[in-house]
């Protein structure tokens, strides 16, 4: 199938394309990596009158790190954050969670920012970043907003950002010293969009869990963070029974959507030994950093 038409804007800054996007942000769509929009549009699932390309505007891929503070340019390649020394020594998870996305050409192109904004409840990058308390940067004439994650991801395909706004940074707190990280994911072929995951951090204090993050991924709507499964773990030595109440917790009152791959039930069975399996590597990581 071919696009249906449209205009194509290529501005040579990002004032210009905030500019467009007040002009015409009800009926434009921002292209980065293209790896989502334009398959949506070749099947005709999404129909904008103006494409607003970023691919050409300047200061929006870069990854740097300033008072212990990761921030990502939304037009960094996908590849280049998995590559990146800085991330893997201080953000693994993030590491480890692209190393699941899709095939390396498609992280050759597709865009962090990309990723997130196009909040697909199965994409790794929203997960690891709901795991890492990140926040968003998003850009318009009519000012600058952070949004977190939380209030950033509504549900399928669907973030709180207004048409007329690009999102500009991602902004990743520093991860407790000495966590442990794990992302477990199963999905049908390599490169497929998993039908269910978790990450997980963990800090050990002694022998004790001082803390732990749980994030779901295709559990739901958004991203989705098992905060009473986390409390459980806090003060409790990380045996396999602690880790395996946990995941109970964790998926309680979820309803993955089912489909011919996986019907709900298989799914919620399916996110709780993600979760045991995210939890145990992030336990023993924490134990090997100690
Ligand atoms: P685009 O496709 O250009 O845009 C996606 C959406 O986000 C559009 O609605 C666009 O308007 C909006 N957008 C993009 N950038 C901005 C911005 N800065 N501000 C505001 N809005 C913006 N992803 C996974 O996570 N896991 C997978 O396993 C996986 N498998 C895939 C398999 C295949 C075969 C393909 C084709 C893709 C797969 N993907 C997967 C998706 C891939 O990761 C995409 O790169 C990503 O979802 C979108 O990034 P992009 O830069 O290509 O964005």
């Amino acid at each position: 199938m071919k696009p249906p038409l449209f205009d194509y804007h290529d501005p040579r800054g990002l004032e210009e394309a905030l500019d467009l996007l007040a002009r015409h942000g009800d009926d434009a769509k921002v292209l980065a990596g293209g790896q989502s929009l334009v398959p949506l549009l070749n099947f005709r699932l999404a129909r904008p009158d103006h494409i607003v390309d970023l691919g050409r505007v300047p200061g929006l891929a870069y990854i740097r790190r300033r008072d212990g503070v990761l921030r990502i340019g939304a037009m960094t390649r996908q590849a280049t954050l998995e590559v990146s020394p800085l991330v893997a020594s201080h953000w693994p998870l993030l590491t480890e969670a692209l190393s699941l996305v899709a095939h390396a050409q498609i992280r050759n192109r597709g865009t962090v920012g990309g990723s997130v904004a196009h909040a697909d409840p199965a994409a790794e990058l929203p997960v690891a970043f709901a795991a890492l308390d990140a926040s968003f940067h998003v850009r318009s004439q009519r000012g600058t907003r952070m949004i977190g994650w939380r209030d950033f991801f509504v549900t399928h395909l669907t973030t709180s950002m207004e048409p007329d706004e690009v999102l500009v940074e991602i902004e990743v707190p520093p991860v407790p010293e000495g966590a442990g990280h794990g992302f477990e994911e199963f999905s049908r072929r390599h490169g497929d969009f998993a039908l269910g995951g978790a990450a997980a951090l963990v800090t050990l204090d002694q022998n004790h869990i001082q803390a732990a993050r749980i994030a779901l991924l295709a559990a739901a709507d958004t991203p989705l963070r098992a905060t009473e499964a986390e409390a459980s773990l806090t003060g409790q030595a990380p045996t396999e029974e602690a880790i395996a109440e946990a995941a109970r917790i964790a998926v309680i009152g979820v309803e993955p959507t089912g489909d011919i791959h996986g019907d709900t039930e298989y799914r919620h069975g399916l996110i709780e030994a993600m979760v045991r399996r995210a939890l145990k590597q992030a336990g023993e990581r924490a134990s090997e950093v100690r």
